[in-house]
């Protein structure tokens, strides 16, 4: 019966209780997952530590609870040690991290030279990347660290959203490990995880906080009610800042090779960012949503008025074409980052509406890297005496470190699953979550300008959360 519901696809007690409820029971299935630890001959001292956890933790139900107070000791912190795996589009990263939030090790391997050649991710070519480094990545993690896998106490990897073929490279080098090392195993939600690496930094970081979340794929506004329970106050209706930090890159035949943010971000640094006068997105909708895809198209205008030629790089260009494209980099990131600071303000005051006790924003993703962004970001926080959080800029852009804290988070909460079986069948389905929100939409926020497509999209973090407190 064990082994037989372990050969089954996918994790669940975490996350999969809206998709397979009305097949799996979590208790059930909980408990006998703990059977299955106590059967392992190969069971680590850490496992058998977790199984005599002290006091009321000591039942299979209170083990797997999903109760928040944190099963935390310092002891219990020290040991566990945890392999966090991202591939979720063009970064293959590894990291391994301490419950104590001592970072080991952190390996990143960056696809920027494709980014450059294509100027966007393309996934095959993506997945084929990821394909090729990802046993070395994982290995250059643990040597760094000086571990092996048999000193692992779970498996973090990013379950979405993302690309799914890029996705199915991390989960599938995930499970190979916790299967053949008898490990634990937690689905990590990749938004989520920029959130949370803001606590591995910031101990005083509690919830209830703000988020804005930046990066090329996503632009979003969370109130962090707790660990797996937000409200989503806003989202992009088209593009996220970082594609149009990426696009603006390549337009201005800028080096792209550490992506196209960081080139901007220096160019502008020389340029007049009033001269051009773009206009800020969506000033008629009071609400906390974003748009990137006209201010786009008007630095596409601008570029074009100005025959700038993408093909001079910026090294060849004379003086007077270099400072017009600094002009371009500078307006475009001062009307970007207005945006930004709009909706943020908006979003505070919607936030000290919900959770009057807030006292962060947290900014993180690729984008927070980004100093311009985070000094205007600190003044909008200032006005309302709330303080700015922004996570070290390799702990901003994709990283290992943020999904193996995120797993650590809900490891000490009993949000894993049982390690899988060592080999998965060759028609296993994964269970990869391209496009999954993290929370559901603030219904005083929704926007008449939200053109989101809603096909296949999963069930959000948050109800699977929610949905798997009530069963309890
Ligand atoms: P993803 O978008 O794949 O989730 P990241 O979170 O790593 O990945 O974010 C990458 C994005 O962050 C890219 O669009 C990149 O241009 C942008 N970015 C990185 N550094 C900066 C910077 N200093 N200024 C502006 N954008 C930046
Ligand atoms: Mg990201």
């Amino acid at each position: 019966m064990v082994s037989s519901l372990l050969a089954l696809p996918s994790t669940f007690s975490r996350l999969n209780l809206v998709q397979k409820s009305s097949i799996f029971i979590p208790f059930t299935f909980k408990a006998l997952s703990l059977l299955k630890f106590h059967k392992q001959p190969r069971l680590r001292p850490f496992n058998y530590r977790l199984l005599h956890f002290p006091s009321s933790l000591n039942s299979p139900e209170a083990h797997f609870s999903t109760s928040r107070r944190p099963v935390s000791s310092k002891s219990f912190d020290v040991d566990l040690v945890v392999l966090g795996i991202e591939t979720s589009c063009d970064d293959t990263a590894a990291a391994i991290v301490r419950g104590n939030g001592e970072i080991l090790s952190q390996v990143v391997s960056s696809q920027a030279d494709l980014l450059a050649r294509y100027g966007g991710v393309a996934p095959k070519m993506a997945e084929e990347a990821h394909s090729q480094v990802i046993d070395q990545v994982v290995q250059d993690a643990l040597d760094k660290a000086s571990l092996t896998e048999r000193e692992l106490s779970a498996v973090a990897v990013t379950i979405g959203p993302g690309l799914s073929l890029c996705l199915r490279v991390g989960v599938q080098k995930a499970r190979r490990v916790a299967g053949s090392f008898n490990l634990p195993i937690i689905s990590v939600h990749h938004m989520e995880a920029h959130a949370l690496v803001a606590r591995l930094i910031e101990k005083e970081l509690q919830f209830p906080f703000l988020a804005l979340l930046i990066s090329g794929g996503h632009n979003l506004l969370v109130l962090a009610h707790d660990l797996g329970h937000y409200t989503q106050l806003g989202t992009t209706i088209d593009d996220a800042i970082g594609e149009a930090f990426d696009k603006t890159a390549k337009w201005l035949g800028l080096d792209m090779r550490k992506s196209g943010g960081p080139a901007v971000e220096q160019l502008a640094q020389e340029g007049d960012a009033e001269s051009v006068r773009f206009s800020i997105p969506m000033k008629q909708h009071k609400d906390c949503n974003f748009s990137y895809a006209g201010l786009k198209t008007q630095v596409k205008l601008a570029i074009a008025s100005r025959n700038i030629d993408a093909k001079v790089p910026l090294s060849c260009a004379s003086s007077l074409d270099r400072s017009s494209r600094a002009d371009i980099a500078a307006s475009f990131q001062r009307v970007a980052v207005l945006h930004l600071e709009e909706r943020c303000e908006r979003a505070v005051e919607w936030a000290l509406k919900i959770e009057p006790s807030i006292k962060h924003l947290v900014v993180s993703g690729g984008v927070a890297s980004n100093q311009y962004v985070r000094a205007r970001l600190d003044q909008v926080v200032q006005k309302y005496s709330l303080q700015l959080v922004c996570p070290p800029p390799n702990l901003c852009t994709d990283n290992g470190v943020m999904i193996a804290w995120t797993g650590i988070e809900n490891f000490r909460v009993g949000r894993y699953d049982p390690p899988p079986p060592a080999n998965d069948p060759d028609d296993f389905m994964y269970d990869l979550r391209p496009r999954w929100p993290l929370g559901e939409e603030y219904a005083e926020g929704r926007s008449e300008a939200r053109s989101l497509r809603r096909a296949r999209v999963h069930p959000s973090l948050t109800s699977l959360v929610q949905a798997s407190l009530q069963q309890q």
